[in-house]
């Protein structure tokens, strides 16, 4: 029913209020006394329906106000019409928060919603399994004052989300989980943590077969390697069709070689822990890289040029520096064709120090550059091929480097030439 009350109407109510009091004082002879008697009556009644009013809304638990009727009726009627709207739309509220709510909870993942100072402001249940945070139990807590691992601890302090952060469930010691943070809403943080047991099971799984079976493929390599050198050397000179048969055999006996040399490299590097730093004295390391670079330059005849700042060293695992630096030394001479421009830098940028590679070689196209450290990729199968290359080479770079805390950045022009740069953080580098 539409609120027809308008300020004209309630005066006319009034003016005919009082004409009709009016008109009955004067019939009975009593204007005054009837007028102020009506005055009063007019006076109570308001007074009555407002201390209802008071009472339903302080005192009363009725949902919908008292009954009432004339002008009151309609100011109780649009209470309780604007009360029931209200009800209405909470219930569809709290419908709608249930449906988020039940996909939080169907979640495979452990959700948590943190404030801006990384408290606590809801979780669903399966953060109780895997972090073993309980909600509304630890509601205000902050997240790093329950998830004590170091790990953890060091991936706030860093604040850099880009990656996800690993670490063994605090519930359960066999259980690994991934850990990423999100912004979320206005000034919010949402976790997420992953149960990745079975995946880092699967990689372990995997490290060790590929230790194994390149373990085992040694033994036998050797053996044929061994009667190939011996059928080679012996006195009476082989039938040419045969001699050209052995050197075939020779160089994919050495290629197989190579590869499972690099495999255990890789499964070694992936085994190894941060404990096996020391200092490393880069210059030696790079004069003596030099001098294998000299030889494996006999062929091509590339002009070899080195900077060497003889100042700067590094803490790190010597032979996984060695490994990465000469495979950007060897690629370098087997990329670019014969009598090219080739310099290798090691210096200081800031904090930092740069060993890098720099070839006037075929280059690399701008979509390869982003896969060339997967293992096995290779950019032209058959050219690297021809070079004895096995796709290994840079995947051992990435590891070592990812062991290092350092970054590889490939600058490389298509048919221009190719920079491989290994940057050190200033946590690594020794200046004296
Ligand atoms: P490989 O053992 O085949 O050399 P790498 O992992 O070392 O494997 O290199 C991967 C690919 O990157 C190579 O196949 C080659 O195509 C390309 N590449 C590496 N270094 C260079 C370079 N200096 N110039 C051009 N291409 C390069």
């Amino acid at each position: 029913m539409p609120l027809e009350l308008s300020i004209r109407q309630l005066v006319i109510r009034l003016v005919i209020f009082f004409a009709i009091s009016a008109i009955v004082g004067l019939w009975i002879g009593q204007l005054y006394f009837v007028l102020l008697a009506s005055a009063v009556s007019l006076l109570a009644y308001q007074y009555y329906f407002r201390v209802k009013l008071i009472q339903w809304i302080w005192n009363s638990k009725a949902i919908s106000p008292p009954h009432a009727e004339g002008t009151w009726g309609r100011i109780f009627d649009g209470l309780d019409k604007n009360i029931k709207n209200y009800r209405t739309k909470q219930k569809s509220l709290t419908k709608r928060i249930g449906y988020y709510r039940d996909g939080a909870e169907a979640l495979p993942d452990a959700a948590i919603v943190l404030g801006h100072d990384l408290t606590i402001q809801w979780s669903n249940k399966k953060a109780g399994r895997l972090l073993g945070i309980q909600w509304p139990g630890d509601s205000g807590q902050r997240i790093d004052n329950l998830l004590r691992a170091p790990e953890f601890s060091d991936y706030v302090i860093a604040a850099n989300y880009s990656e996800p952060c690993v670490l063994v469930s605090p519930v359960n010691a066999d259980m690994q989980l991934e850990i990423r943070f999100m912004d979320y809403g206005k000034d919010q943080v949402l976790l997420l943590a992953r149960d990745i047991s079975r995946i880092h099971r699967l990689e372990e799984m995997r490290r060790d077969f590929v230790a194994n079976v390149s373990h085992e493929l040694k033994t036998p390599l050797t053996v044929v390697r061994g009667y190939v050198e011996m059928v080679q050397s012996t006195e009476h000179a082989l039938d040419p069709h045969w001699q050209q048969a052995f050197n075939v055999i020779e160089s994919q006996v050495s290629r197989m070689d190579r590869l499972v040399e690099q495999l255990l490299i890789l499964s070694r590097i992936e085994a190894a822990t941060e404990d096996d730093m020391l200092p490393i004295n880069m210059p030696e390391m790079i004069a003596n890289l030099i001098t294998d670079a000299n030889w494996l330059n006999q062929d091509k005849n590339h002009n070899i040029t080195v900077t060497c700042l003889q100042t700067l060293g590094i803490v790190g695992i010597d032979s996984e520096i060695k490994s990465a630096c000469s495979n950007l030394i060897s690629n370098a001479i087997a990329y670019t064709p014969a009598n090219g421009e080739i310099s290798i830098t090691w210096q200081k940028k800031g904090n930092k120090a740069i060993f890098s590679v720099k070839d006037n070689g075929p280059g690399i196209r701008p979509e390869d550059i982003n896969r060339l450290t997967e293992r096995f990729y290779r950019v032209d199968k058959s050219r690297s091929r021809n070079t004895g290359g096995s796709g290994l080479g840079l995947a051992i770079v990435k590891h070592v480097l990812q062991h290092h805390g350092a970054e590889l950045i490939i600058n490389s022009k298509w048919q221009q030439g190719s920079e491989f740069s290994i940057i050190f953080e200033e946590s690594k580098v020794i200046s004296s």
